[in-house]
């Protein structure tokens, strides 16, 4: 760990993009919150790998669950990094999709998004200073067949990104968001190998993206990016740039 650059919490810190954000950012010299809500082996393991990091374990599609991070954040002297990274997708065809779904993923991808930079983005505030970080995916530009709920949340994800920039500016806390193409992670270990081949076929870089390559935008974006707000950065291994 180098030297001491505030403290850095992660949402969803213990999955495949999530893990190798707390690596990167603990490397650059953060003191990492690991938030989880169900992996508690591996955030216990992550925990033990990176000095000085830390566990918040909430459900974020809860209220109590955001407010519950807020909380510990405040105890330990405020937050300088968030990375709203958490997310889940239920895949199904918009004609057998299902409201319950449908209320599930935006609960987790855009509702807890929405409330916990409204409250962690006032502690930011007092500090005059910050780096918000979203998560989003390139189908919220592509969209996806069979993915309507959860290319809209990205979608809205982007959008949010470019309001929350406008209204922190002032502050001095710079958002972005990164929209990831398709990466090797829990959540798309299980499509089919057909299918990742298809994917594949569709990427210049002619393989899927590593946890790490999203890591690396994560951490320019918390310690660099000086005159980077209210962007959407695409790391996708070339199969979609916004003009
Ligand atoms: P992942 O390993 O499944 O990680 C997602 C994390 O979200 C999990 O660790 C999970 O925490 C957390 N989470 C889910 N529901 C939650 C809830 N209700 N409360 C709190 N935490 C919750 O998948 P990933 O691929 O690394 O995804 C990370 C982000 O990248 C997501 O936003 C995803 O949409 C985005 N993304 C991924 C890809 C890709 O190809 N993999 C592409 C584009 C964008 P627990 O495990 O502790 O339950």
């Amino acid at each position: 760990m180098s030297e001491n650059k505030g403290i850095a919490l992660v949402t969803g810190g213990a999955g495949g993009i999530g893990a190798a954000c707390c690596r990167e950012l603990a490397k650059a010299g953060y003191r990492v919150g690991i938030h989880y809500r169900s992996s508690d082996l591996s955030a216990k393991k992550l925990m033990e790998e990176l000095p000085g990091s830390f566990l918040i374990k909430a459900d974020l599609s809860t209220e109590v669950g955001v407010d519950h991070i807020y909380e510990e954040l405040k105890a330990l002297g405020g937050i300088d990094v968030l990375v709203n990274n958490a997310g889940m997708t239920k895949d199904a065809p918009l004609m057998r999709a299902k409201l319950a779904d449908f209320d599930q993923v935006v609960s987790v991808n855009m509702r807890s998004t929405w409330y916990l930079t409204k409250r962690l983005g006032r502690m930011m505030a007092r500090k005059s200073a910050g780096r918000i970080i979203n998560i989003s995916s390139v189908v919220g530009s592509t969209g996806n067949a069979g993915q309507s709920v959860y290319a809209m949340t990205k979608a809205a994800i982007n959008s949010f990104t470019k309001t929350c920039s406008l209204e922190f500016a002032h502050y001095g806390i710079l958002v972005n968001s990164i929209a990831p193409g398709f990466i090797e992670t829990p959540m798309t270990e299980s499509l089919p190998e057909e299918e990742k081949l298809k994917i594949i076929e569709r990427i210049p870089l002619g393989r899927m993206g590593k946890p790490e390559d999203i890591a690396s935008m994560v951490r320019f974006l918390a310690t660099e990016g000086n005159y980077c707000t209210g962007n959407t950065f695409h790391v996708n291994g070339g199969m979609y740039g916004a003009l």
